[in-house]
């Protein structure tokens, strides 16, 4: 990496010149309890571009208290204006998506197409959850013994702590709030402590788009697992929804347990990428590109595991490596850049250890594998092949621009393969064949699967995983459902 110049540093200020950076809680943006604040780091550089409130258990109490104060009127809230208030807030979202896009390039690194591409599937989320606000389900039956009617409506389920990753700063955060505010919910979102300031900025223009002060309330906090555990185990929490590792999902759904507090969990990935033999080539290294790269290699729907069959295998990875070895790393603002830094340096060693694992195991290095010199956290667009099925590269989640190629022999094989691991959150299949295609993802455990389609995720549709991969769906009409509680009643007439 070359240093980077002058205007790009000052481009990244300007980025982040007036975003908040105190808690917003009650509808007031402020300082920590005790004063403190953490740091923000750019990682292209590693310059500090903020120092943010860092919030307290104190201050996670506060928040409960806001939103335990804001709750009852806002579920009285007429669906309609709710729905207005979030259709203001795509609006704000829509006008604002370039600002927006810059400063998660910023504090996220990924390159700006990225960015704004995420801004404008955040935003989204909101004018779906406008729509679904004035559509909230409920039935009426009649009992099997014919002695009463069964009336079944949905409320909104109550106070909800929100807790979000750094791979997607805004989309993850708009993603459970477009949901829980439409259900009737009032929130807090506990942002990832390396990409604070979009959930900050996000809290802003929903503040201008005149939702009630403590109907969502903005806590960032080094203190996660403190911070956290206050507001869940307030009696007056009822809901946890959590994106990140399953690590930390895991231990998470075990302090919600103690307090019988409905959880929805997004967890990691470990998504395969099958190319059956016959595949459109064409089509499948550009579906890999976008299931590869898109984020930089830093999402849960990232392709991490590239299974091909063995008489396209030697060709697929050829074209593959070309396509990746054209991507230029540097900083994410500057357009002609394909891969931007990853978000820490933490983040980028782990990578080098799994890429440096693999060669120990026998892989092959097509393009990239070597830590640039120079500042900022860079990892190159790698491709491995040769890769042995036990190698830990694909057995853990990459979160990088890595993919290592296996090659298969027959389609039971593929399957078995594709299903070789506690994760299950999307699969990618390539075949020309669509009922080959639809047979094997009905084979295939994971919640999403993409048919020669390298990109899923759309607010519409269940986002979810099967086994390690989560419980639960955001997204689409079932995600609305996450934040309600089902209450029947038993009525004679
Ligand atoms: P992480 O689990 O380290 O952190 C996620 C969030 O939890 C952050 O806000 C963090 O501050 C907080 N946190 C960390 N420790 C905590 C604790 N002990 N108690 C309470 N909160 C705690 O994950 P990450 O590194 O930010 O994100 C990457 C992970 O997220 C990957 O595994 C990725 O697959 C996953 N992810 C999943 C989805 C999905 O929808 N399934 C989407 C995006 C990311």
């Amino acid at each position: 990496m070359t240093a980077r110049t002058q205007t790009q540093s000052q481009a990244h200020a300007q980025a982040v010149a007036g975003v908040p950076t105190g808690l917003l809680i009650g509808g007031r943006e402020r300082a920590a309890s005790d004063g403190g604040t953490f740091e923000v780091i750019d990682p292209v550089d590693g310059a500090v571009l903020a120092a943010v409130a860092n919030g307290t258990v104190e201050d996670a109490a506060a928040a409960v208290d806001a939103a335990a104060d804001a709750a009852e009127s806002w579920a009285a809230t007429a669906p309609r204006e709710r729905s207005e208030i979030l259709r203001r807030a795509f609006d704000a979202m829509i006008e604002d998506a370039d600002r927006l896009a810059r400063l998660i390039t910023s504090e996220n690194g990924k390159i700006l197409a990225d960015a704004k591409g995420e801004v404008l599937y955040a935003a989204e989320f909101l004018r779906w959850y406008a729509e679904e606000a004035v559509r909230i389900p409920g039935t009426l039956g009649t009992a099997p013994s014919g002695a009463n009617r069964m009336l079944v409506g949905h409320r909104p389920i109550g106070i909800s702590v929100l807790v979000t990753p750094w791979n997607f700063p805004a989309a993850m955060a708009t993603r459970k709030i477009g949901p829980a505010l439409a259900a009737g919910c009032t929130v807090i979102l506990k942002p990832a402590s390396d990409t604070p300031l979009t959930a900050l900025a996000i809290g802003r223009l929903f503040q201008e788009a005149g939702l009630p002060a403590g109907v969502l309330n903005v806590l960032p906090s080094r203190a996660s697992g403190a911070v956290v555990k206050e507001m869940v185990g307030d009696p007056r929490t009822r809901k946890l929804s959590f994106t990140g590792s399953t690590e930390v999902g895991v231990g998470l759904m075990q302090l919600a347990a103690e307090s019988v507090v409905k959880t929805s969990m997004e967890l990691g990935g470990n998504a395969p990428f099958l190319v059956l033999e016959d595949a459109d080539l064409d089509a499948a290294v550009s579906g890999a590109m976008i299931a590869k790269m898109r984020n930089g290699g830093e999402a849960c729907t990232a392709a991490n595991r590239f299974y091909v069959h063995e008489s396209v295998a030697q060709e697929f990875g050829a074209r593959l490596t070309e396509a990746m070895g054209a991507l230029r790393s540097g900083d994410g603002l500057d357009p002609e850049v394909g891969l931007g830094p990853m978000v820490t340096a933490r983040a980028r060693d782990d990578i080098a250890d799994l890429v440096a694992s693999a060669q120990e195991d026998g892989a092959q290095v097509l393009t990239g594998g070597e830590v640039p010199a120079g500042e900022g956290f860079f990892y190159p667009p790698t491709v491995l092949t040769a890769v042995p099925q036990d190698a830990r590269i694909l057995q853990e989640e990459i979160f990088g621009p890595v993919a290592p190629i296996v090659s298969f022999a027959t389609e039971d094989e593929a399957v078995e393969l594709a299903n070789s691991t506690p994760y299950g959150l999307v699969s990618y299949v390539y075949t020309q064949d669509l009922s080959r295609g639809l047979r094997i993802a009905e084979r295939i455990e994971s919640g999403m699967v993409g048919l020669n389609r390298g990109l899923v995720s759309d607010p519409a549709a269940p986002f979810g995983g099967m086994k390690e991969s989560g419980i639960g769906r955001e997204g689409g009409a079932e995600g609305l459902l996450e934040y309600m509680e089902s209450q029947y009643i038993a009525v004679s007439w």
